[in-house]
């Protein structure tokens, strides 16, 4: 992926790489990425990148290519813009359209996703969710890396819901996306937020439970409207983060 950068009054385009391994002075590609530099990109000896080494950017040139390992000098920390506080958790719903959210609320700046199994969640979706985790987390590595981000999002293990209410920033905010929510939109409640983190909750297709309200209830989750229209669950996903991105700035 190209990356525009501004070195002086220049700016400059390199592609951006996300290191498989590295150190205080080198860092190595390795697998897939390797493989696209070596044979389609023609890796050559002293050319240059940025490398994602952790959650810091680099600017690096090629040291040396070694069978399908390609080995950099990382030259210069570059500016890089943090993730936003934002923890979502994603109830399991179709997944063509949660993978959907994933690489959105990546792009936005989300630092994590929490896959969570809700009453409505799809039975053979709640089955077969586990098996689709390692599918996310390369989702957002792309996506990270096409949004020229300098760190990658976790994407944990999927949860039950019962569990998931108790993943609450230790200062911060736990809000709950809820069609039925008439009072307190979620831009309202954020001009209450002062540091910390923020997680936030996507129901399934179906809507929550009462019961899972309560759930989040008792967990003191605050529910927030996205306004009285009934959105899809992708929907209200991407503009939840997007709405924070705004006010998080
Ligand atoms: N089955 C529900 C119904 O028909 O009333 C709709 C559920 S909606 C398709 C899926 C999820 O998106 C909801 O559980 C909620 O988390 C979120 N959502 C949709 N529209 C919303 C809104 N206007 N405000 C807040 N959250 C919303």
């Amino acid at each position: 992926m190209l990356t525009k950068v501004v070195e002086g009054k220049r700016a400059v385009t390199r592609r951006r790489w996300i290191a498989d391994e590295w150190d205080e002075t080198s860092a190595w590609l390795r697998g897939e990425q390797a493989a696209h530099l070596i044979r389609v990109l023609r890796a050559q000896a002293g050319m240059e990148c940025d490398m994602v080494a952790g959650d810091r950017v680099w600017r690096a040139a090629i040291a040396g290519v070694t069978g399908d390992t390609v080995r950099f000098n990382l030259l210069a920390e570059v500016e890089s813009d943090p993730a936003l506080p934002v923890t979502v958790l994603l109830s399991v719903f179709k997944f063509d359209r949660m993978e959907w959210v994933i690489e959105k609320a990546t792009e936005l700046g989300a630092e994590r996703i929490v896959p969570m199994i809700a009453r409505r969640s799809e039975k053979h979706l709640a089955q077969t969710a586990q098996s689709r985790v390692e599918r996310w987390r390369r989702i957002v590595r792309e996506a990270a890396k096409q949004s020229r981000r300098s760190d990658i999002p976790v994407v944990d293990d999927v949860v039950a819901l019962k569990q998931a209410v108790s993943i609450k920033p230790e200062t911060g905010l736990c809000l709950l996306l809820a069609e039925q929510e008439r009072e307190r939109t979620l831009y309202a409640a954020m001009q209450h937020f002062e540091k910390g983190s923020i997680h936030i909750a996507v129901g399934p297709e179906g809507g929550w439970t009462s019961e899972e309200e309560s759930l989040f209830a008792a967990e003191e989750w605050q529910p927030v409207s996205l306004g009285p229209r009934i959105l899809r669950a992708e929907t209200a996903g991407i503009a939840a983060v997007a709405v924070l991105a705004a006010v998080l700035g």
